[in-house]
C-alpha cells in the first residue's frame, strides 16, 4: 500500500518545527513513524505535510537525578527497555518498555509519539497515569504542562492542541510499581494491560494509582481498586485479589474480532492483581 503525496520538512530546532506546524492545519508531527505511517498507508490518515522532528536536539534524552525523570519525546522504547534507571527507580515504565511489539518497533517508535497518538490498547498511557506524569506541551505562544489525567481524553483524542508539540514526560521515581499486560500475540498490543504504583508504608500498602489500558475507549484509572487496596498487606495475595476486582468498574468494556467487553474486564481484575503483587514484591 501506497501513501498519498506528501511533503517532508526536517526542521533542525523546535523553534522552527512549531513554525512549520502552525502555518497549517493540513501538517503532521513525524516520530518513530510506527503508528503514523501504517495510518498513512491504509489512507486512514493522508497529511499534506510531514513535519520530522528527529533532528531537534535534546528530544532524545533521559534526565535523572535520583528523584525525578524528565525524559524527551524522541525517546525509544529500546532505550527505555535499556536503562538501568528506570528499572531499579520506575520499573513500570521499563516493563512496559521491554514489551511493546517487537524489536523494530522497540527501536524506530517513541515515548512521544506513542502518547501522542492517544491509541486506545497503547502501554504507556496506562503506566503514565499510574505514574503522575507530567506531560510538557510546547506551542507557538510558550510551553504548558498537562498532567497525565487530563492528557488521555478518548479514543486517540488527547489534550494535544493544533500546533503543538509534547516535548518531554516527567514523573517522580516508583520504585513499587509495575505493568503487567495480557499482550495480542500478533502485534504485542494490550488486549488488557495493568500499571500499578504503590506508596508502601512497612508491609502494607499506603497509596495506591492502579491504570488499566487496552479495555474502554482509554487508558483509564481503577478508582475503586486504589481506594480498596489502601491499607492492604502488600504480601496478602488474598486480599490484592479481593481489592482488585472490578477493575472496568463503570468504563464501557470494548468488544471487538479479539475479545469480548465482559471478556476484557474479566481479564482487567487478574493482571490488576498481578501488577499490585509484582510492584509490592519490589517495594
Ligand atoms: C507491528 C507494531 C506493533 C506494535 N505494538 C505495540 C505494542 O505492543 N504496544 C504499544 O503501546 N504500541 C505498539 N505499537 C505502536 C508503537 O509503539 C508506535 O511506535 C507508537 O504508538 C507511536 O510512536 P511513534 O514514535 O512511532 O509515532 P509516530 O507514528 O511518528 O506518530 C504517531 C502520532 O503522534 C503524533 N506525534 C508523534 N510525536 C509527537 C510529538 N512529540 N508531539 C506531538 N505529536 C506527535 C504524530 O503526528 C502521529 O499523529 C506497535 C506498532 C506496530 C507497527
Amino acid at each position: 500500500m501506497i501513501t498519498a503525496a506528501f511533503e517532508y520538512y526536517r526542521p533542525a530546532s523546535l523553534d522552527e518545527a512549531l513554525r512549520l506546524l502552525g502555518g497549517r492545519d493540513d501538517a503532521k508531527i513525524l516520530a518513530g513513524g510506527h503508528s503514523l505511517i501504517p495510518m498513512m498507508k491504509l489512507r486512514l490518515a493522508e497529511p499534506a505535510a510531514l513535519i520530522d522532528i528527529a533532528a531537534i536536539p535534546d528530544l532524545g534524552r533521559i534526565d535523572f537525578d535520583g528523584k525525578r525523570f524528565r525524559i524527551g519525546a524522541l525517546v525509544t522504547h529500546a532505550t527505555l527497555a535499556a536503562n538501568r534507571d528506570l528499572e531499579k527507580n520506575a520499573p513500570a515504565l521499563w516493563d512496559a518498555a521491554n514489551h511493546i511489539g517487537d524489536p523494530q518497533v522497540r527501536n524506530r517508535g517513541t515515548i512521544g509519539g506513542s502518547a501522542s497518538h492517544g491509541d486506545p490498547s497503547a502501554d504507556y498511557p496506562s503506566v503514565l497515569l499510574a505514574l503522575g506524569a507530567t506531560l510538557s506541551l510546547a506551542g507557538k505562544s510558550g510551553s504548558r504542562d498537562v498532567g497525565a489525567d487530563a492528557f488521555f481524553r478518548g479514543m486517540f483524542d488527547t489534550a494535544l492542541a493544533p500546533g503543538e508539540i509534547l516535548t518531554t514526560v516527567s514523573f517522580d521515581a516508583a520504585p513499587a510499581s509495575a505493568y503487567a499486560k495480557y499482550q495480542h500475540p500478533a502485534s504485542g498490543y494490550a488486549m488488557v494491560g495493568v500499571a500499578a504504583n504503590l506508596r508502601l508504608n512497612g508491609g502494607t500498602v499506603g497509596e495506591a494509582r492502579i491504570a488499566v489500558t487496552g479495555v474502554g475507549d482509554s487508558a483509564f484509572r481503577a478508582g475503586n481498586v486504589e481506594k480498596a487496596l489502601a491499607g492492604a498487606r502488600a504480601g496478602d495475595a488474598d486480599a490484592i485479589k479481593k481489592a482488585c476486582s472490578n477493575a472496568a468498574s463503570g468504563v464501557d468494556a470494548r468488544s471487538d474480532s479479539q475479545a469480548s467487553g465482559t471478556y476484557r474486564a474479566a481479564m482487567a481484575d487478574v493482571y490488576a492483581a498481578r501488577a499490585v503483587s509484582a510492584a509490592a514484591a519490589r517495594g
